[in-house]
């Protein structure tokens, strides 16, 4: 049977933190679906067509990136997927990530979340220091792919 998990977020924009729990899931599943949150209260700084193609652009094997709105839970009910992948940096992201992982279980007892231990170099790493390192032009190379260095740079030119 083939294993296959959804990993949501709002990748505003992917960093190496994420492509390194793209990566490393794909140790334990053979598919990936990277689900991006199409509207988020966070107001994203990048279109949701953006954000799609930051991670299409990296052509990882065994990854489907697709928007997604609404409840998660209902969107691997579509897609039928039971588990779903989330990062953990450091305890400070404990909270908010139980809170929800509960909150889906109620929602829907079907549906595992599974947590994978963020990889120490990116442990400090967030999308929102990303785009404030960019601002203020700090030096970012290494912390997120190369087109997506471009088009922040680009945004804050
Ligand atoms: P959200 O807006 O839902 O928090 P993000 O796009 O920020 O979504 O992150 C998606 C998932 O990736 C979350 O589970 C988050 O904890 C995880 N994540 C984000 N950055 C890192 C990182 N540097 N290392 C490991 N996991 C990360």
């Amino acid at each position: 049977m083939t294993k296959i998990a959804v990993y949501p977020g709002s990748f505003d924009p992917v960093t190496n933190g994420h492509i390194s729990i793209i990566k490393r899931a794909l140790r334990v599943f053979d598919h990936l679906i990277v689900a991006v949150s199409q509207s988020d209260p966070k107001k994203p700084f990048f279109t949701i067509e953006e954000r799609c193609d930051f991670i299409k652009s990296l052509d990882l094997k065994n990854v489907i990136v697709k928007p997604f709105d609404g409840l998660l839970v209902n969107f691997c009910k579509t897609e039928n997927v039971q588990v779903m992948v989330r990062g953990l940096r450091a305890v400070s992201d404990f909270d908010y990530e139980f809170q929800l992982a509960l909150a889906n279980r109620r929602m829907d007892r079907d549906i595992e979340t599974i947590f994978l231990m963020t990889d120490y170099k990116y442990s400090y790493l967030s999308s929102s220091l990303i785009k404030d390192m960019a601002k203020f032009k700090g030096n970012i190379e290494g912390l997120v792919p190369v087109h997506v260095n471009k088009a922040l740079q680009e945004r804050f030119s």
